[in-house]
């Protein structure tokens, strides 16, 4: 289905509506928790927001429409789109004709939905995961509004619509988002995100082929696949194609850009996998592959189909084909049951495989999963206390990795000038690594792409000198 036909008549109906409704151009502010998925949505639906008529502002006190798109992954990204909603509770009374509303993972949880029904009454709308590319639909009944709306339905009942040809607005002129999947239909035992987000639905492999062409034709250098298990992809459409079917495709697409993709599930990485990267044109030298445990026990009982062995094999499998490659993951740290010796071996895969960076998370429990009802919860200080190790022992290598880099030539993409030093530029590796380096006479901008030679490093950061 693409965009107009869902949206039809109601997009220049509601923009002559909004013309007379506010006199002027109204603005939209939209605040983004959690995953690129969400960044992804946001960007569709400031592209929305834009065709129906409105202005992008990034100061929420002038705006007439706020929108959070939140998360639901931990209970912390929960709590901070929850504490950001109160505070608009003051916007409200100063501008009573504002509208605020609320969508994504966090919402599409039907307690969640009903604390925001009872508890923040000047919340106007709520939709769900499955409803995104309503929008323009659902802003049309928020201004024809008499009461409050709340457009949740759950998977069972709506599967989500797969839409094509969305107005996007990215935030950036170089580096993009493509979604090529929605939805997961793992169950890893913690997470909550197949019920938030539904079952699999692959986007038909013509249309990312074509969103990736424009986005090339237009001067985009940094693209990056999304899905919530990339490895998957294609399994639910006519021809089942594989994902590396996909990304060969893409690979044939002429001209100067580099793509990646997450996230790869360990279960689904195939050997083919690293093979085709190693010989691809485009594909970034770096493969986030998330092994949340290296305990055999608690990967079991995480639900995630592989065992330690498996996955240590498969890291050395992508280096032994990629030396250059830079490996990240993903752990989590107090899962229920975790002992003593179950994090040792955590730490102890850590130091095998040697990851240039670690995302380390500390267990959260989430309603409605598995995990959540488990007995042998672990207590926060032993959490605490494990983070803070595994932060330890992360840092040490991340630091031994990146000193191997010293005197090495780099491919970097332009990011903008240092958050500290507008004379620096900050950077991306095709790595993904982060590096600062001086400015000189040249005249360069963002999104172009350079050779930097690297002097030192610190844990996290690389700094180095245009060549
Ligand atoms: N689909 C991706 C990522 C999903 S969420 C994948 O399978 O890798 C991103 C990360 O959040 C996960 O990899 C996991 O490490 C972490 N995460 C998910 N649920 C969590 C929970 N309940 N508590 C703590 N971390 C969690
Ligand atoms: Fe969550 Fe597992 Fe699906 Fe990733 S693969 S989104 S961790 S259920």
């Amino acid at each position: 289905m693409n965009y107009i036909e869902l949206n039809g008549d109601c997009i220049n109906r509601l923009k002559e509506k909004i013309k007379i409704i506010y006199n002027r151009t109204p603005l939209f502010f939209i605040e983004t928790y959690g995953c690129q998925q969400n960044e992804a949505d946001s960007e569709k639906l400031m592209g929305m927001a834009k065709e129906i008529g409105f202005d992008i502002t990034d100061d929420k006190n002038e705006a007439d429409l706020i929108l959070f798109n939140t998360c639901a992954v931990r209970e912390h990204a929960e709590l901070k789109a929850l504490s950001h909603t109160g505070h608009i509770k003051h916007l409200k009374e100063l501008n009573p004709s504002l509208i605020v509303g609320l969508c994504g993972c966090m919402v599409q949880q039907e307690h969640r939905k009903e604390d925001i029904k009872h508890k923040y009454p000047y919340v106007d709308f709520v939709f769900g995961t499955n409803m995104i590319f309503k929008f323009p639909q659902i802003v049309e009944k928020v201004l024809e509004r008499t009461k409050r709306q709340f457009f949740v339905e759950s998977y069972e009942t709506n599967k989500g619509d797969m839409v094509e040809e969305v107005p996007v607005l990215r935030k950036s002129t170089k580096t993009a988002w493509v979604s090529i999947m929605y939805g997961c239909n793992n169950f890893c035992t913690y997470c909550v995100v197949p019920y938030v987000r539904g079952r699999e639905r692959s986007r038909e492999m013509s249309a990312v082929i074509s969103e990736v062409k424009d986005l090339v034709s237009k001067g985009y250098k940094d693209i990056t696949l999304l899905g919530q298990n990339v490895n998957s992809y294609g399994k639910d459409l006519k021809d089942t194609p594989s994902f590396v079917d996909l990304l060969r495709a893409l690979d044939e697409i002429q001209g100067d850009f580099v793509l990646r993709f997450m996230t790869s599930h360990p279960k689904d990485a195939t050997h083919e996998l690293f093979d085709f990267i190693s010989q691809s044109r485009h594909m970034a030298p770096h493969f986030h592959l998330p092994m949340q445990s290296g305990s055999d026990r608690i990967l079991s009982e995480m639900n995630r189909h592989y065992d330690r062995k498996t996955f240590l094999e498969l890291c050395k499998y992508a280096k032994s084909v990629m030396p250059e490659i830079s490996l990240t993951t993903d752990v989590i740290v107090g899962f229920p049951g975790e002992t003593e010796e179950d994090f040792v071996e955590t730490l102890s895969a850590l130091e095998e495989v040697r990851f240039d960076s670690v995302y380390s998370f500390i267990y959260s429990k989430r309603k409605g999963t598995k995990a959540a009802e488990m007995t042998e919860q672990i207590d926060d200080e032993t959490k605490k206390d494990r983070m803070g190790r595994l932060l330890e022992l992360q840092q040490k290598i991340s630091n031994e990795n990146n000193l191997k880099l010293v005197n090495k030539v780099l491919k970097v993409i332009i990011e903008g000038n240092s958050k500290t030093n507008e004379n620096v530029w900050a950077g991306r590796t095709e790595q993904g690594k982060i590096i600062h380096f001086p400015k000189d006479s040249r005249a360069l901008l963002p999104g172009q792409v350079v050779d930097v030679e690297v002097e030192r490093t610190e844990s996290y950061t690389i700094y180095g000198k245009l060549k």
